[in-house]
């Protein structure tokens, strides 16, 4: 999946006490692409000794950490680089072969719509700051305390015995089939959003819900959690026609176009492929 980057390391741990250094690395981000540096086939994230006129206020915003480097958000516009800086679409993460590229470059950029969004306080409209002891802002004047916000959402992998129900969403990318799946609303279990969404979408009862795992999907702010669950393939299909087009049961074996194993559907429909998808 998107966030597994092994042998590279990446640690979300804040450190707020962090200043940048020279050899750190600098995120930033203009529409939907980020500053990287050309090397060889591939991206490096540029370092602050890349910039010829490193802007240092406002101070740029610890992150998180990529194989022990400390990578810092800059949110004002570096103007004059060093030659070899380039602004990559962000859309490159689904054909990189760099993934500790691709994953640090769409964790920072969710931070960086969340600070962006989060400059003033929505209950008083004060500028916020900075809290000092945790990634938080805080309001000064009313101390309100606002956290980085994740859109938790449900998917899952509906079977009926060497079948799977796969949809068709209405904007899905290369025509893919992919699995079920919607935002949690407030006051819903996640099983309850599951149970709600499979009925809105395709007009279905489902049963025996398993949690299967969980994914961070920076792309949308979402945090996606998995479930596998069974349904009777004789009950009939209503689809909803606005978020799916077509939804449908395909049985092991000859499965339609679905999306690659970046993402916790991906995953999880190749290893009902695979005969291999079990319980957590
Ligand atoms: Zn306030």
């Amino acid at each position: 999946m998107i966030q597994e980057i092994h042998p590279h390391r990446f640690n979300n741990k804040y450190l707020p006490e962090r200043k940048i250094t020279a050899a750190d690395f600098v995120l930033f981000y203009q529409g939907k692409t980020i500053l990287l540096k050309n090397a060889g086939n591939g991206y490096e994230l540029p370092r602050k000794s890349d910039f010829t006129d490193f802007p240092e206020t406002p101070e740029p915003v610890f992150l998180f950490t990529l194989d022990e480097a400390p990578c810092f958000l800059l949110q004002n516009d570096p103007g004059a680089c060093n030659a070899g800086l380039v602004f990559v679409e962000l859309g490159f993460f689904r054909t990189t072969r760099q993934p500790e590229i691709a994953w640090v470059s769409l964790a920072g950029r969710q931070l960086a719509n969340w600070y962006a969004q989060r400059r003033f306080c929505g209950t008083c409209g004060e500028w916020t700051i900075h809290k000092s002891d945790e990634r938080a802002l805080l309001c000064p004047k009313c101390a309100q305390v606002f956290y980085p916000v994740i859109a938790p959402a449900v998917i899952v992998a509906i079977r009926c015995n060497d079948k799977i129900l796969l949809a068709r969403g209405s904007e899905a990318p290369g025509g893919w089939y992919s699995l079920l799946a919607g935002y949690v609303d407030a006051g819903e279990s996640l099983e309850e959003a599951l149970v709600r969404e499979v009925k809105e979408e395709v007009g279905i009862a489902i049963h025996n819900i398993r949690y299967y795992g969980s994914q961070p999907w920076p792309p949308s702010g979402s945090i996606m959690i998995g479930f596998t669950a069974e349904a009777d393939e004789n009950q009939p299909l209503e689809v909803d026609h606005q978020e799916i087009a077509e939804a449908a049961w395909f049985r092991r074996g000859n499965l339609p176009r679905y999306p690659p194993a970046l993402s916790i559907a991906g995953e999880m429909i190749e290893k009902f492929e695979q005969g291999i998808l079990e319980y957590a």
